[in-house]
């Protein structure tokens, strides 16, 4: 029998901060490394390999952008996939048993609890969404809601 270590994960993807600079000019440092798994559409389960940098100076912390810009923070689920729940239960009006159906299809696993979460976010999104919405025209929206807004309003 051949050990499994043998093999390198093909699907594991190196991802890093693009900056190896602070903002308040001092060279970052590498703080860990972390494996980070990731599910999106079509591709389905992706394992990021994620070099986590610190500023010795002001200790900020600095992950990847790519992995910011794809998936929310402690969560496993891509955007892509919270949008396409959401579309799917909000927008199309399918039940949460098509909606599994129609993401198996799109090579995502995942279970009828967390299609419902998944819908709850993304309603909790679309709301912290449309407060930063208002927030923008008094000029007074966060990162977080721009980035939902982008994701969500285009
Ligand atoms: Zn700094």
């Amino acid at each position: 029998m051949i050990p499994s270590t043998l093999f390198v994960n093909p699907q594991l993807i190196p991802t890093e901060p693009e900056s190896n600079q602070c903002h308040c000019g001092a060279r970052l440092k590498v703080q860990k490394t972390q494996e980070r798994d990731v599910v999106v559409l079509d591709f389905g389960k992706l394992t990021f390999n994620e070099t986590v940098k610190y500023c010795p100076v002001c200790e900020d912390v600095f992950g990847s952008e790519k992995l910011k810009a794809l998936v929310p923070d402690y969560c496993k689920f891509g955007f892509d996939v919270i949008e396409f729940i959401g579309k799917k239960l909000f927008v199309e009006h399918h039940t949460e048993n098509e909606a599994l159906i129609a993401l198996k299809e799109r090579n995502v696993q995942i279970s009828p609890r967390g299609i419902s979460c998944l819908g709850e976010k993304f309603i909790a999104y679309l709301a912290r969404a449309h407060k930063d919405k208002e927030a923008e025209v008094r000029g007074e929206s966060t990162e977080v809601g721009k980035r939902s807004l982008r994701r969500f309003f285009r």
